[in-house]
């Protein structure tokens, strides 16, 4: 990413856009991000490669820009508006980006190399002049040296770096470089910042770092305009906007059509989103008498096979009540957000977690486990009063500690109590967490600071 700091030029080199291919929560916060930005008054583009699996319906006004030459290839760019946002796409016509994938790739550190230093060419040859790269993760982290070894030398020299780690598991290597050669470097939750600040990548530079917290953008997630769901609500209509949306969900997944408590859980299945307890919680909640909805795909077909599996053992032994959808399905995404009573994230890590902020803004409460953003953003109605008064909040949903079974029991059966026996206040709480703000409001602001403070 690259930001300029007044209204005249910005620039932002990352990997992928949500609406144009999802492989994770990335895409929605460069987008996001970016948008709080240009919302502030500052020029933002996006500089993208022109993967072939893209899906450019969702680009306005798509057409070719220039082409120039970069070590002994053409490179097409092409822009257009995504979510009222400037996208450069960089199609190299030596097919690096040619390979019917984003990530996974025999040859990704060749591929997104070649990329990173592609964007810094395009930059200096079209003669944009941002104040603030801003680069996102292990894909672009080569702009950083790239950057400070070559380009700033070549007229670029008021551009400043800055580089977010949103997921330390990816790319560790090259992220600690980045780190070394960026002018700030970032991570996506205060808590998560602190989790790794003894990793020896991390511990050299922490001076420079920093945690702020993901928003989403609540144009995008707004169940007071969203095409999936069945009626339009606020924190006004939210018990009855979410009846709704439960009852249309049954309908479409095949699920019994009663008042039952329903848990979604929406999530990439790989470890890190503890499939353990995700599997253990699936059952706790059928013991309960409750519905479940899981909307997942594995990366790692072995993690696949097994939900396949578990997937037909539940469609033949709780058919009314369990449904798991193993793919990746956007729309279908918003009707569970929307219709489900809480939505579980027991993460073993998890650097912010947008799913528990979106489930929010739809009134769904979070059954979370106590890690990173997780942490900073989900205050348990039994013990996080005090700490959610600190923040000017109030207490939100419900958390565990523990990374076994008996941890994540003991949020879910306080929920799903709190469900069956106390229902009043169950929908206070659908109300309340509706009416918190998890957008960008506050951490594009702490951007802009440390953008600023790049500059002193
Ligand atoms: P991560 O980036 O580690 O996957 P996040 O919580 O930051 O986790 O972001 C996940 C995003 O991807 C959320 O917006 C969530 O709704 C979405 N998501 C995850 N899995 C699916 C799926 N199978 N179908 C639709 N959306 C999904």
């Amino acid at each position: 990413t690259t930001v300029d700091c007044q209204p005249s030029g910005l620039a932002r080199v990352a990997d992928w856009c949500p609406t144009l291919s999802q492989v994770g929560g990335l895409g929605d916060v460069v987008t996001s991000l970016s948008r709080a930005v240009q919302d502030l008054g500052h020029n933002v583009d996006i500089i993208l490669p022109k993967y072939d699996c893209m899906n450019l319906s969702n680009v306005k006004d798509f057409q070719f820009h220039r082409s120039y030459s970069w070590d002994r290839t053409e490179v097409k760019v092409w822009t257009g508006k995504v979510e009222g946002l400037s996208v450069y796409f960089l199609e190299p016509q030596n097919g690096l980006f040619w390979k019917g994938c984003i990530y996974g790739c025999k040859n990704d550190a060749e591929r997104f190399g070649f990329f990173c230093h592609a964007a810094l060419e395009f930059l200096l040859q079209s003669g944009l002049h941002p104040d603030i790269l801003h680069c996102h993760d292990w894909s672009s982290a080569p702009v950083s040296w790239l950057f400070k070894d070559h380009y700033m030398h070549y007229g670029l020299s008021k551009v400043r770096v800055v580089f977010t780690i949103h997921n330390l598991e990816f790319g560790a290597q090259l992220i600690g470089k980045a780190m070394a050669y960026s002018d700030k470097a970032t991570t996506v939750s205060h808590t998560y910042s602190k989790e790794v600040s003894k990793n020896p990548i991390i511990a050299p530079q922490l001076h420079k770092f920093h945690g702020i917290l993901n928003g989403i953008d609540p144009d995008i997630w707004d169940p007071y305009n969203d095409k999936f769901i069945p009626i339009p609500y606020s924190s006004e209509n939210v018990v009855e906007g979410k009846r709704a949306a439960k009852e249309a969900l049954q309908q479409r997944l095949g699920l019994k059509k009663s008042d039952l408590p329903l848990v979604g859980i929406i999530t990439r299945l790989t470890v890190q989103k503890g499939i353990h307890l995700i599997k253990h919680a699936i059952w706790r909640t059928l013991e309960r008498n409750g519905q479940v909805v899981l909307l997942g795909s594995a990366p790692d077909p072995r993690i696949q096979s097994e939900f396949v599996n578990l997937a037909n053992q539940l469609h033949s032994s709780h058919n009314d009540r369990a449904r798991l959808i193993l793919t990746y399905d956007e729309p279908l995404s918003h009707l569970i957000y929307a219709g489900a009573d809480f939505i579980l994230v027991p993460s073993i890590f998890e650097p912010c977690g947008l799913t528990q902020l979106t489930a929010m803004r739809f009134g769904s409460i979070p059954v979370v486990r106590k890690t990173g953003g997780l942490y900073d953003t989900v205050f348990d109605v039994d013990h996080d009063g005090g700490r959610a008064q600190e923040q000017g909040l109030e207490p939100n949903g419900f958390s565990f500690d523990g990374a076994d079974p008996p941890g994540v029991d003991y949020a879910l059966n306080r929920a799903i109590s709190m469900w069956y026996d106390e229902r009043d206040r169950f929908n206070f709480l659908c109300k309340r967490a509706m009416e918190q703000d998890w957008s960008w409001n506050r951490p594009a602001l702490d951007y802009m600071e440390l953008y600023h403070a790049c500059h002193k």
